[in-house]
């Protein structure tokens, strides 16, 4: 089940295109698996199992003789058609969703590590990342240490010791610090370590770090790949290897699968992905500058900006800023949470890459749960906000934005 489905079913002779199609037409037709009823759209299978035709076929099903599904923690023909459409998009040999960003985050990880193992990650990253590698793994006898994202030499110094998984997110949540991916990753490879790309804030639009040089993406296709807030939802791709040898057996066990509903919303979703996270991104690099322009703001944290201190590399790595732009107030916490409370039409939310714009106080939401050094040491201070750019008309979001900075 790893080739490119192309679905024409019930034309099943007919030929796919014997040329390299462009991701944005995968997005609409990679992974489609027609029923006999020819239908359109793609069908949502809700069902939990599967039935056989005879014992001999369930036999042979469970030897992994036939193609036949068994169960939907182990795969369902909805959630397969998400993950060849989405392994299609990345350019990845294979890809398994979970059923959240971080199912996808703990299993790319913890099927690979055992006791004894060490871990390198970049130092700025999600929380609940931050809470698997420094709380969660340690308890199990795997060591890890966390490099500051974009410093050459301290990466060489911490890669020159025996690594098994190297980890990095970029850009990082919420401050949209920036890590080389094809520097990390030929220092990892030197020392044998699998190397590992949270690759939420950049969305498979804006960033390909499999073409960089890492050997696996994860995502928590909640944020752009949804991008409407409906469905929570994981996804990990690489390759054919490590998909079969070590995410699948441990996945399949452990049972962190994807409902066939909420991947029926995902399939949908990515034909539409690429329109979303480019208008939301064009929005946001508008916002940007705009900001960056404004008296009250004391610095605006945002890869798309000369300032960004590490703007020659997102260049080099990334079509676009991104849709989240971290900002520092002149003020207090109170002014940050005044001005928030003064918006009209960007809502107060802890989520992000979504189609309608969002602002979050990381300190005291998304990033409370870190102790107040490991902030600090991220950047992440009382007057700092998080703003995920939707799909709202760019005027009315500057306008919304000028009439809550002058409150
Ligand atoms: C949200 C997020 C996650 C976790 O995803 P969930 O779908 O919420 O479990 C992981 N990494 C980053 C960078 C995120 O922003």
């Amino acid at each position: 089940m790893s080739e490119k489905t192309w679905g024409y079913q019930p034309r099943p002779n007919r030929p796919a295109p014997d040329w390299d199609v462009n991701p944005q037409t995968d997005a609409v037709r990679a992974g489609l698996a027609r029923s006999g009823f020819g239908e359109t759209s793609e069908a949502l299978y809700l069902t939990s199992g599967f039935t056989y035709g005879s014992a001999q076929e369930a036999f042979d099903s469970f030897t992994d003789e036939t193609d036949h599904y068994l169960y939907s923690r182990f795969h369902n023909p909805t959630v397969a058609m998400f993950e060849k459409r989405l392994a299609a998009i990345e350019g990845a040999e294979y890809c398994v969703a979970t059923g959240s960003g971080m199912s996808a985050m703990f299993a790319s990880i913890a099927c690979l590590v055992s006791a004894g193992d060490r871990i390198v990650a970049s130092a700025a990253m999600f929380s609940s990342c931050h809470v698997v590698l420094t709380e969660i793994l340690p308890k199990w006898g795997v060591s890890v240490d966390l490099v500051k994202g974009n410093k050459k030499e301290d990466w060489a110094k911490a890669l020159s010791a025996p690594t098994k998984v190297v980890f990095i997110e970029t850009p990082s949540n919420p401050l949209l610090e920036i890590v080389d991916i094809q520097m990390v990753s030929d220092l990892a490879h030197k020392v044998g370590a699998t190397v590992i790309v949270d690759n939420v804030m950049a969305s498979p639009v804006l960033q390909r770090p499999l073409e960089l040089g890492a050997d696996v993406v994860m995502y928590s296709a909640t944020k752009h790949i949804d991008g409407q807030g409906r469905v929570l939802a994981g996804a990990v791709l690489g390759s054919f290897s490590y998909i079969h040898e070590n995410l699948i057996p441990f996945n399949r066990h452990t049972g962190p699968a994807l409902s066939p509903f909420n991947a029926w919303v995902l399939v949908k979703s990515l034909e539409t992905m690429e329109m979303r996270v480019r208008r939301m991104n064009d929005n946001a690099q508008a916002i940007a500058e705009f900001l960056e322009s404004r008296a009250e703001i004391k610095s605006v944290r945002y890869p798309g900006l000369k300032s960004h201190p590490d703007y020659a590399t997102a260049q080099k790595q990334m079509s676009g800023g991104s849709s989240t732009i971290g900002i520092e107030f002149k003020g207090s916490k109170d002014d940050a949470f005044k001005f928030m409370d003064a918006l009209r039409i960007i809502d107060i939310s802890n989520n992000l890459g979504d189609s309608k714009s969002l602002i979050t106080h990381p300190s005291s939401t998304t990033h409370r749960r870190l102790a107040p050094d490991v902030q600090a040491e991220m950047g992440i201070t009382p007057s700092v906000l998080r703003l995920s750019v939707g799909l709202e008309h760019i005027d009315d979001l500057v306008k919304d934005l000028t009439q809550a900075l002058k409150s």
